[in-house]
């Protein structure tokens, strides 16, 4: 049996417990971190994660003249979250995820924006509007979402955001107080006298079991939508259907199993808005599998026609950029749960993407001259990559011939080639209308170019069925996993709470294990971008409370 002693264990090396690591050794303190990954994945899914957060009233948003506040904020996020008044009142099971919102949009600027300037992250100058909500009237009656573009993406993707508090800790004058311990898998708490004082598990090099002890345990160690996706599937949304669709794909950690959310549970903590995923409509299987059904979450072209499994439009058009849940909502509600959009090279050349790190490359590499020809030229090498590898995709130099290779990939005939040639036509006759087309995708694509940033890569007018633009393109889109808005209860101390609301005496979690703050602060959805921002924010809180709560420590010089 291993044995390790430290002032406090972060169970989890992703984001949040990397910030928890490093606000711990600041204030002097000792920190064992422990990981079940390899020393390479210290980030967790933030190393892969494109690097947007929330972030609000920033000096980029005011150089762009946008007025934004921490009120106009809270309001888009009780809106999109679908908070409801009565939940200001304790006890109503969103009272804590409320607190969370209304901490996190008044904190963002010096707790996450100046704190990560300070940190060496540097920002991409133009915002990005992401997750418009479907505006008042709309067939879906979905509610308001950012009123202006908050989502702001470090130079480097999340792969610049974690190196930069990797280096941090390697760097850090009290680095021999941090002991990083991979290849640890953490399965249970350990209690003393009714207060958590430690965990146990086994090294997963040999089977070694191994014991942690510590006053204070913070987890850090992700949500549940991984894994192998049987919590996913369990903690379906009813929003959804009965049960998640048999292609759900694996956006997720592949350790986010719930085995410490389990692990909360039987020391009295509280788990909570477990349906509330968040999950994305444009998945793509991985050509280079890490995971079992490893997914790629497309940013998904707009002006793509979205079709159903046979090959019909799903109506009202479904258009990326406004509502993310309601995408799935709607693709969940289709014939096989899946759905396929049909494009052409020249608006894949301009609007495809795939969401993280991997699939941008001269973002996350910093490499500014090739981020600029992307733009300038298309993403040749990314279509080029898909068009080689991706078992969705199908090209073809007419539309009967592109019916024909959807149903080839599908392995059934669903896909009639009249149905494709009537509803390719008559998009392309609204495409030939200009400003006077009265389609809804039409409308928002306008809407959507009205912003810079999404002007920069959204098409103006762009047909379908246009000779010039050939190959005809179409990509089979699963569901993927991504988020769990929901997690292990917490007060704004990032303190696990039991069922009558009392605080377990030890107990932790941050990031994504705690619903990123409060058990749920997104709601039943999220901004964008309040997932990278919970996971700091979440950690920088439970460090503050730590800190404060066993004042040991003199600080002295390191
Ligand atoms: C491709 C991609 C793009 C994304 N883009 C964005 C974005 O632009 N903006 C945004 O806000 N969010 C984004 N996200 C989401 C965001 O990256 C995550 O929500 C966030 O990084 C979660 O961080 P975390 O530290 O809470 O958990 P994780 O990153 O999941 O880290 C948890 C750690 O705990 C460890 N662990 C798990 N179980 C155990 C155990 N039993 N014992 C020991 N260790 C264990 C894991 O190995 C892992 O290292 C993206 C995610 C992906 C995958």
């Amino acid at each position: 049996m291993r044995r390790h002693d430290s002032d406090v264990i972060v169970i989890g090396g992703g984001l949040a417990g990397m910030v928890c690591a490093l606000q711990l050794l600041d204030a002097n303190r000792r920190v064992l971190l422990l990981d079940r990954d390899a020393p390479e994945h210290l980030g967790g899914l933030a190393k892969e994660s494109f690097g947007g957060l929330l972030l609000v009233d920033t000096p980029l948003q005011r150089r762009q003249g946008l007025k934004d506040s921490p009120e106009l904020a809270l309001a888009d996020w009780l809106a999109f979250g679908g908070f409801d008044a009565a939940s200001t009142q304790a006890g109503h099971p969103c009272y804590w995820p409320r607190q969370w919102a209304e901490h996190y949009v008044n904190d963002s600027l010096e707790h996450l924006y100046h704190w990560l300037l300070a940190r060496g992250v540097k920002f991409l100058p133009l915002p990005l509007w992401v997750e418009r909500g479907m505006g008042a009237g709309s067939p879906q009656g979905a509610p308001r979402g950012n009123s202006v573009p908050r989502w702001h993406v470090v130079w480097g993707t999340g792969k610049g955001l974690t190196d930069a508090l990797a280096a941090q800790l390697e760097r850090h004058p009290r680095r021999g107080q941090l002991t990083l311990q991979f290849g640890h898998r953490v399965e249970g708490l350990i209690t003393t006298a009714g207060a958590v004082s430690g965990c146990q598990g086994v090294v997963e090099a040999g089977g070694e079991p191994f014991e942690a002890h510590a006053p204070q345990v913070v987890i850090a160690a992700g949500g549940i939508n991984g894994g192998d996706l049987s919590q996913a599937r369990r903690h379906w949304h009813p929003d959804w259907g009965a049960e998640a669709p048999e292609g759900l794909l694996n956006g997720s950690h592949r350790y986010a199993d719930g085995t410490l959310h389990r692990a909360a549970e039987a020391v009295g903590g509280q788990l909570t808005h477990l349906r509330n995923q968040w999950n994305y409509a444009g998945g793509i299987a991985h050509w280079r599998p890490r995971k079992p059904r490893h997914g790629l979450s497309l940013v998904p072209p707009r002006s793509a026609l979205w079709l159903n499994a046979r090959g019909e439009r799903i109506v009202p058009p479904l258009v990326s950029g406004f509502d993310t849940r309601d995408l799935v909502t709607q693709v969940c509600a289709q014939p096989g749960g899946y759905s396929w959009q049909v494009l052409n090279r020249k608006i894949a050349l301009k609007e495809l993407a795939i969401s993280g790190a991997e699939f941008n490359p001269s973002v996350r590499d910093k490499r500014m001259l090739g981020f600029v020809l992307d733009i300038a030229l298309g993403n040749r090498w990314l279509l080029k990559e898909m068009l080689a590898h991706s078992t969705d995709v199908v090209t073809a130099g007419s539309l009967d011939e592109l019916a024909a290779g959807m149903n080839a990939l599908q392995g059934q005939a669903e896909v009639s080639a009249q149905t494709l040639r009537e509803v390719v036509g008559h998009y392309d006759a609204e495409v030939a209308k200009g400003a006077a087309s009265q389609d809804p995708q039409r409308q928002r694509i306008a809407q959507l170019r009205r912003w810079k940033g999404d002007r920069l890569r959204v098409c103006e007018a762009a047909r379908i069925d246009d000779p010039g633009a050939r190959p005809l393109i179409a990509i089979r889109e699963q569901i993927i996993s991504r988020k769990s808005l929901g997690g292990i209860q917490t007060n704004l101390s990032s303190q696990v709470l039991g069922a009558a609301g009392e605080p377990i005496a030890g107990l932790y979690a941050v990031g994504e294990a705690a619903g990123f703050g409060g058990g749920g602060m997104n709601g039943l959805r999220g901004l964008e971008g309040s997932f990278l921002g919970g996971c700091i924010y979440s950690a920088q809180r439970a460090a503050r409370a730590m800190i404060a709560s066993i004042p040991t420590q003199p600080l002295g010089p390191p």
